[in-house]
Order: C-alpha cells, then sequence, then structure tokens
C-alpha cells in the first residue's frame, strides 16, 4: 500500500490566496409565497402576498437589514430598528438623526407575533412553517442549513451544501482527496519538540458514496504534548451513526488503536478535539513510533472506514469486502 508523506503546514501559510465563496442562500420572502395558478384566487392570493411581503419589508431592521425580534425599537418619529442596531446607534435615529430614546413597538411585535413564515432553508428542502418567532430557533437547527467549511484552523466562512465543500475544499484549500475506506498515512514533522500547536492538511475520503474529513493536529492537553488524530463526517450527525472507522498508530512492535464512529462536521474541529473525541497519541510515544532519534516526527496513521450493518437485507457492505 503506498503511503503518502503529509508535511506540516501551518494553517496561516495555505491560506493566503484563499477566495472566499459565499453560497447565496434563498431568504427571500417573496420567493417562497408560489401562486396556486388557481385565477379565481389569484387576486386574493396576490393580495395576500403582498402584505405578507409588505409586513416582512416592515419586520426588516433598516440599518442591519436583519429580521427583528423583541425588543423592536423606534424613534419618536415612528422609525423602528433592531435591538441590536439600537445598542449602535448612540441613540440617534438612523433614519431621520433625532434622539431616539427608549421606545418599544409592540404594535410591530405583536404583528410578527401573528405571522406564519417557512424556514429560510426552503429552496434548500425544507418545508416547515413557523410563527414568526420559533422560526429562528427552527433555523438554527434545521437540518436544511448549510454546512460550514470543515476546514481546520483557519476562519474559513465558506458555507454550503456537502457537494459544495467538497468542491471548495479541493480547488480553495487544496486539500489531498481519496477515494477508498482504508488508508495510509504518514505525518511528517522536523523538529516537533518546538511545536505546541500544529495543524496538518486535511485529508478527504470518498467512500459509501460519503465524504469523511482525517484530522491531524498537536496541541497541549493539559501539561502534555500530544497528537490527535480524527474523523469527522460530512453529513449530519445521525448519518454519521451509520459509519464506524478505526485509526492505528505504532512502532518497534507495539501499536494503538482507535475505534469510533466519526462526528458530523455539524460540531466544530474544536468541538472535537476538545472532547478528545479521537486517537489521542503522546508526544513521547509519538517519537517512539516514529523511530530513529527522536528528532522527527514520522507517524504512519493506518485506518479504516466502515459502514455499520443496520439492516442485513438491505445489502450493507461487509467492511472486509471493502477497499
Ligand atoms: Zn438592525
Ligand atoms: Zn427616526
Ligand atoms: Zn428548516
Ligand atoms: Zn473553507
Amino acid at each position: 500500500m503506498e503511503s503518502d508523506s503529509i508535511d506540516c503546514m501551518a494553517s496561516s501559510d495555505v491560506m493566503d490566496d484563499d477566495e472566499i465563496h459565499h453560497h447565496q442562500l434563498s431568504s427571500s420572502l417573496s420567493k417562497t409565497h408560489s401562486n396556486n395558478g388557481n385565477s379565481n384566487n389569484s387576486t386574493l392570493s396576490s393580495a395576500v402576498h403582498a402584505s405578507t411581503t409588505s409586513v416582512h419589508e416592515l419586520l426588516e431592521c433598516p440599518v442591519c437589514t436583519n429580521s427583528m425580534y423583541p425588543p423592536i425599537h423606534q424613534c419618536h418619529n415612528g422609525h423602528t430598528l433592531c435591538s441590536t442596531c439600537k445598542t449602535r446607534v448612540h441613540n440617534r435615529c438612523p433614519t431621520c438623526r433625532q434622539e431616539l430614546g427608549d421606545i418599544r413597538c409592540l404594535a410591530l411585535e405583536k404583528v410578527a407575533e401573528s405571522l406564519e413564515l417557512p424556514c429560510k432553508y426552503m429552496s434548500l428542502g425544507c418545508p416547515e412553517i413557523f410563527p414568526y418567532y420559533s422560526k429562528l430557533k427552527h433555523e438554527a437547527l434545521c437540518n436544511f442549513r448549510p454546512y460550514s467549511c470543515p476546514y481546520a484552523g483557519s476562519e474559513c466562512a465558506v458555507v454550503g451544501d456537502i457537494p459544495f465543500l467538497v468542491t471548495h475544499l479541493r480547488d480553495d484549500h487544496k486539500v489531498d482527496m481519496h477515494s477508498g475506506c482504508t488508508f495510509n498515512h504518514r505525518y511528517v514533522k522536523s523538529n516537533p519538540q518546538e511545536v505546541e500547536n500544529a495543524i496538518w492538511m486535511l485529508t478527504v475520503f470518498h467512500c459509501f458514496g460519503q465524504y469523511f474529513c482525517l484530522h491531524f493536529e498537536a496541541f497541549q492537553l493539559g501539561v502534555a504534548p500530544v497528537y490527535m488524530a480524527f474523523l469527522r463526517f460530512m453529513g449530519d450527525e445521525i448519518e454519521a451513526r451509520n459509519y464506524s472507522y478505526s485509526l492505528e498508530v505504532g512502532g518497534n512492535g507495539r501499536k494503538l488503536t482507535w475505534e469510533g464512529t466519526p462526528r458530523s462536521i455539524r460540531d466544530s474541529h474544536r468541538k472535537v478535539r476538545d472532547s478528545h473525541d479521537g486517537l489521542i497519541i503522546q508526544r513521547n510515544m509519538a517519537l517512539f513510533f516514529s523511530g530513529g532519534d527522536r528528532k522527527e516526527l514520522k507517524l504512519r496513521v493506518t485506518g479504516r472506514i466502515w459502514k455499520e450493518q443496520q439492516n442485513p437485507e438491505g445489502g450493507a457492505c461487509i467492511p472486509n469486502l471493502c477497499s
């Protein structure tokens, strides 16, 4: 089996000419109301459409254009603004420049309460409709919400669906892409004693029609410098549970193995790392496994991903036959 040598790269080094592509999501309400084509209803439905749209516009903060939630404020002249913007405008109405005061706009808050709106990820497939005030809560957890870029160690703000993010990882972050459910990687670092925190290049595996991210990094766990390897699943947590993976490091006739369930990329790489949900190798042990004079880290990590057999009749993949 071939092994890949992955040289340590500080995340800042690989990020310099990154173009940030934002996935444009439709959040416009007007798109979410479709005319049902019934000519008898068309006048009524377009009237409803128009009034809902303008109420929605009323609920849009004129300063930041976000939807407003209680407390909604207004100036003496009736110009509204959201509570976040209110703290930023130094008591001046951004619309008429008059003193803002401290007036709640209860009428608008009540109007908002009476609205029912589709989830903003409707265009991505979410069929749910919510009262205005519970919409936000749902959207934070909506299964159709886009994923954040799983690339570690950068403040990459790219979001999108999985195929979009796979392309983004390949083209913008230049990550290593591999097909197959077994791997054999060698992580290399000269002068490992000097490194407190390092993140190696992410590797993406494509198997079972899914994508998995293999992370490897060095950090300080308490007083001990450690290396950690773990796998994340590019998809939701429920789906992640259908898969398992193993990681193994060793040398000199000793080995450490880890077996676990990949974490969804909904959990940030930092969160997974901080929960220690992966293979953790003390630096001394890693250097012992590296052989030589302990001056260089040369850690071979082998691993395998398999699908858990949920339904024996379902034709699930038999682990030993996958490669
Ligand atoms: Zn605002
Ligand atoms: Zn005003
Ligand atoms: Zn939704
Ligand atoms: Zn990214």
